[in-house]
């Protein structure tokens, strides 16, 4: 820490991100990317003249990938506002909206706690459940805003649109913030409850089940008002925050609705082959509707079977947290990864 960091920052403790060690080459099974690659319209609009373009700053608005966006989900375009991944999109609502305060789980995405801090906004964290549920009774009538991964990560245990639709009309007076980083696997997307609740905000990303984590995209959708509000804090940080290549690259994915719905079908299936793989190997797990499995087993403890893993060559996410240590969240990747896992795991066992 040099002697100029601010005051206000001296504690703040960043967001730790899924390790990327380059020692060698690891099966990377810790941070949710796609095992495939992008479809094949996206391979094929990188070409010589968008490359050429990059001399041009790209449209601030991404109005081409947002009217695209717009039709798929049956919303205006001034619905919808694009950004440099969602943890930008998050930034930006607690910067924006969050000054009396948010609540959100105990056990959930990291970051929310981080931008929390950094911004000095308030926060409390409300306990899942035993069974590491959400008890939506805990997030309605609170008067209070709220953030919400579904699925929760690293859980994978998805809430119902009944219950978002209760805990949005139960605090009227405030933003109920749903990250939808998991959905495409399982779950059923808040999006069409925008259109009732004016302040639903909904988030995806195009890092996990669009195979573009490195693309850095994301989207949010919710009421004029709230995008609009989003776009003030855009337009007050980096007004092109997302590149040109990965605003062609974002519509092309959309073009290949075919591939983007074979390949998550194919994470589902391996999802449930594997669970069934580990729950005859001893393990058991939270029921998962994402691309990843949290699993523990009452013979290794997480932190173990984390190094033992890592040893072997292959990476998953650990968690030294009450609660869930214990735990390994392993990344959904493809069969042939999916059986060097469950060998590897057979003979730490
Ligand atoms: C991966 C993830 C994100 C971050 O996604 P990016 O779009 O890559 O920034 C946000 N929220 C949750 C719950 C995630 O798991």
């Amino acid at each position: 820490m040099s002697r100029y960091l601010s005051k206000r920052y001296t504690s703040l403790e960043a967001y730790v991100p899924g390790e990327q060690p380059s020692d060698m080459k690891y099966i990377k099974l810790n941070t949710n990317e796609s095992p495939f690659p992008p479809s094949p319209g996206v391979l094929s609009a990188i070409c010589e003249e968008e490359v050429k373009n990059l001399r041009l700053y790209p449209n601030p608005d991404g109005i081409k990938l947002i009217n695209k966006l717009a039709k798929l989900y049956e919303v205006k375009p001034k619905n919808i506002i694009i950004a440099n991944g969602s943890d930008e999109l998050l930034a930006f609502a607690f910067l924006a909206f969050f000054d009396d305060g948010v609540v959100f789980p105990d056990i959930t995405y990291g970051f929310y706690p981080v931008y929390a801090e950094l911004y000095g906004i308030s926060y409390r964290q409300i306990p899942l459940s035993e069974d590491l549920t959400v008890n939506i009774n805990d997030y309605i009538g609170i008067s209070k805003n709220v953030v919400l991964a579904n699925p929760n990560a690293p859980t994978g245990i998805v809430l119902g649109l009944d219950d978002i639709e209760k805990i949005a009309a139960g605090n009227p007076d405030h933003v109920v913030l749903i990250d939808e980083a998991y959905i495409d696997f399982g779950g059923k997307s808040a999006i069409e409850l925008t259109h009732k609740y004016d302040n639903l905000l909904v988030i995806h990303t195009y890092s996990k089940s669009r195979s573009l984590a490195g693309a850095r995209l994301a989207y949010a959708i919710a009421s004029e008002a709230i995008i609009e509000d989003l776009g003030k804090m855009k337009y007050s940080f980096n007004p092109y925050n997302v590149g040109r290549l990965t605003q062609v690259l974002g519509a092309a994915a959309l073009d290949d609705e075919a591939y983007f719905i074979e390949k998550r079908k194919e994470i589902i299936a391996v999802r449930e082959h594997t669970e069934e793989r580990l729950r005859e190997l001893g393990f058991t797990m939270t029921s998962s509707c994402a691309n990843f499995i949290f699993a523990r087993h009452h013979g290794i403890s997480g932190a173990e079977l984390y190094s033992g893993l890592k040893e072997k060559g292959i990476l998953v996410r650990h968690w030294n947290k009450s609660r869930i240590s214990d735990y390994v969240r392993i990344t959904v990747g493809t069969g042939e990864q999916m059986d060097i896992l469950i060998a590897a795991i057979t003979e730490l066992l």
